[in-house]
């Protein structure tokens, strides 16, 4: 969405919004080349840090060649025209458009004044470029769309490939990588203890060490036994979480659970790698979703679950996706059944 709204700016830079921006930020340039390093808004600041994205899929059709040729993406070396630019040279004035780079009255490279100004290597570049015959103003294209404009979903379609498909985000573990993706693709899980294992896996879940680091005033110690709270803490180590292991039909001893680096990954890997039957993801998160349950009950209505609890909530919750599953099965037949009887009595 913020690419899209990017791409408004540029695209329809008349608007109220595209003039206010440009004003306030970038006055004697373009959203191409605003400086980032200037007290700006939470919105200009998003639309900062997306620009590369914007930029890397758009194109400028040459037609009139209106574009200028220092602050707009129409060839691959723009941003390096200035530093290509022959200052000793007195022949020509400097162009500002690129139509100044053609000669005059035509849509053809001026070779000379191009060699002159930028070099032999800069024209190699440019005589790859072939403006459109025609008239009219340059336009703005958007590459993955056939029509050339960018809309968010277009822009989500690309991201998706690109980011998430080829390449895991920076920083984060193959292991939680994998982890997620088999989660994800596992369709016996329900949505909400898979959103819980993403928040998890992505260090996103408010353990009281995590938000005592952001909010000073918030103990940041295991409401039940006084501990450092951290994922690895509330989930393997503290006495009620090696508890509930134990008493699961997992039977898992936490205590003999490697540990290593931030995060729970590894643990979670181990179990899973053990390959029981009864340690699917499904139940190991649905199991780790209950403690953290409990645990929130536990520090902020003082309330303590038998350990029984939390076992039984989590077999409930793993179960009941596999029996709604079932049960959707059965009614999608059922209404298979009703519009055909319908469709037969109006045959009849
Ligand atoms: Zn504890």
């Amino acid at each position: 969405m913020l690419i899209n709204s990017a791409w408004c700016l540029v695209h329809d830079s008349n608007s109220i919004v595209a003039k206010i921006l440009k004003a306030k930020y970038f006055p004697s340039t373009s959203l191409w080349t605003a400086p980032a390093y200037v007290p700006k808004s939470a919105f200009w600041a998003s639309i900062l840090s997306i620009r590369h994205h914007l930029e890397n899929h758009v194109t400028i059709q040459l037609i009139e060649g209106n574009t200028s040729i220092w602050n707009q993406p129409w060839c691959p070396i723009w941003k390096e025209m200035h530093a290509r630019l022959n200052l000793e040279q007195n022949e020509y004035l400097i162009p500002s458009k690129v139509s100044e780079l053609w000669i005059t009255n035509s849509k053809m490279w001026d070779t000379n004044k191009i060699i002159t100004l930028f070099g032999q290597q800069t024209l190699n570049i440019l005589l790859q470029i072939h403006p459109i015959a025609g008239n009219g103003p340059d336009i703005l294209c958007w590459k993955p769309a056939s029509n050339g404009i960018c809309s968010s979903k277009s822009a989500y379609r690309v991201l998706a490939t690109e980011e998430t498909m080829t390449r895991p985000p920076a920083g984060v573990p193959l292991q939680v990588v994998q982890i997620l993706r088999g989660v994800w693709a596992d369709k016996t899980i329900q949505p909400r203890v898979k959103t819980f294992a993403w928040r998890l896996l992505r260090l996103a879940l408010g353990t009281a060490s995590r938000v005592h680091r952001i909010i000073s005033a918030i103990n940041e110690n295991c409401s039940r036994c006084g501990n450092l709270e951290d994922e690895k803490h509330l989930f393997f180590e503290c006495s009620y979480a090696r508890a509930v292991w134990f008493a699961s039909s997992i039977g898992l001893r936490t205590d003999a659970l490697s540990s290593s680096g931030r995060g729970i990954h590894t643990q979670i890997a181990t179990i899973l790698q053990q390959g029981q039957s009864q340690a699917s993801a499904g139940m190991i998160f649905s199991i780790m979703w209950c403690l953290w349950k409990s645990r929130n009950d536990h520090r902020f209505n003082n309330k303590d679950w038998p350990i029984a609890r939390v076992l039984h909530e989590a077999k409930a919750i793993d179960r009941a996706y596999d029996m709604g599953l079932e049960e959707d099965a059965i009614s999608d037949h059922n209404h298979r059944i009703i519009p055909n009887a319908n469709c037969v009595k109006n045959f009849l």
